[in-house]
């Protein structure tokens, strides 16, 4: 059921016990929009726990609100609790947290692939980030957002649309931020934050690059993650796609990461082509521009299918 934005309020105003996730791999978007989200439930007299089947990538850990992060088998829950999804798509995005699952179901969202699977949802494709609905919502519910909640917040938007370089950006999107500046967050110590990297993380890029692929006249670019390079890279590999999106006459970027023998993770982004169509293919899906999915096949082999189906689809 879609809410109307005072419904959503008063539905989250009935409940003292609030489990927060997002979709596993959280990206700053997911993780912004969960540590932005904790504060203001507690700042409503709530026990809000951030639950998530993953590890949260070093890099956004300067944000206090995401210092406390759960594990699903840390957590007991029961009836009496609300679970509130962020920045997923589905119940099949936040792993082994979907175990937690007994009450109430609340998605707050921006994918254009969200399968409405809430008992209630707010989904805002026209949005850039998770990050800009909750903005939206917590200026319209009248909540006061502290400098920590914007810092949280406008990371999630920045790193959504690609520090407002992407064509997800809007008037909108502009506005959600500029409020965010006003309310105390920094956009100079977000990006020094997001940016450092160690040397040795930063030299793997040189190894990375070295395998840009192009396929389809140069139209298609992609990075094969194999174990080997891995080991340069480590398992945070989210940021690498953006190299080979840059690439003159590229449209679509992909990455595929060695998971296991039979799994390979795909990311995708592009400049004209529809990659959630592609990612919807395999399962997955996404936004327009930026979407993934996992093939249940060896990284060559899955390779091969999405190249298919990214030429069929220029
Ligand atoms: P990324 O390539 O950064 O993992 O994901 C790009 C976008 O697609 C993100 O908005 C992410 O939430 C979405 N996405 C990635 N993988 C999947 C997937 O397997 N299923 C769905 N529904 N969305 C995905
Ligand atoms: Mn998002």
């Amino acid at each position: 059921m879609n809410c109307s934005v005072s419904e959503l309020k008063e539905l989250l105003g009935q409940y003292e016990h609030i489990l927060l996730t997002a979709h596993v791999n959280p990206d700053g978007d997911a993780v912004g929009a969960l540590a932005a989200t904790g504060e203001m439930l507690r700042a409503w007299g709530k026990q809000a726990l951030i639950v998530l089947d993953d590890d949260v990538d070093d890099k956004f850990e300067f944000l206090p609100g995401i210092r406390t992060v759960y594990k699903p088998d840390d957590v007991k829950t029961d009836a009496s609790w609300l679970t509130l999804i962020l920045d997923a798509t589905g119940v099949d995005r936040i792993g082994k947290t979907a175990e937690l699952i007994h009450g109430p179901l609340v998605n707050i969202d921006h994918h254009i692939s969200n399968a409405h699977f809430a008992d209630a949802e707010y989904i805002r494709p026209d949005y850039a980030a998770t990050g800009e609905v909750l903005t939206d919502l917590f200026t319209q519910w009248g909540c006061a957002i502290t400098p920590s909640m914007a810092n949280a917040l406008y990371l999630a938007i920045a790193t959504d649309c690609g520090f407002f370089k992407f064509s997800n950006t809007t008037g909108h999107t502009l506005r959600m931020a500029a409020l965010l500046v006003e309310a105390g967050a920094q956009p100079n110590v977000i990006s020094e934050h997001l940016e450092a990297q160690s040397l040795v993380k930063l030299q793997a890029l040189s190894e990375v690059l070295k395998h840009i692929d192009l396929y389809g006249d140069g139209k298609v670019a992609g990075i094969t993650f194999t174990p080997d390079i891995l080991q340069y890279t480590g398992e945070h590999t989210g940021g690498y796609i953006d190299y080979a999106r840059t690439v003159k006459g590229v449209d679509v970027a992909f990455t595929v990461k060695y998971i296991s023998a039979e799994e390979t993770r795909v990311s995708l982004r592009s400049k004209a082509t529809d990659v959630n169509a592609i990612a919807a293919v395999f399962g997955g899906g996404g936004h327009i521009r930026a979407a993934g999915c996992t093939i249940k096949a060896p990284l060559a082999e899955a390779k091969t299918m999405l190249i298919k189906e990214i030429l069929k689809a220029l």
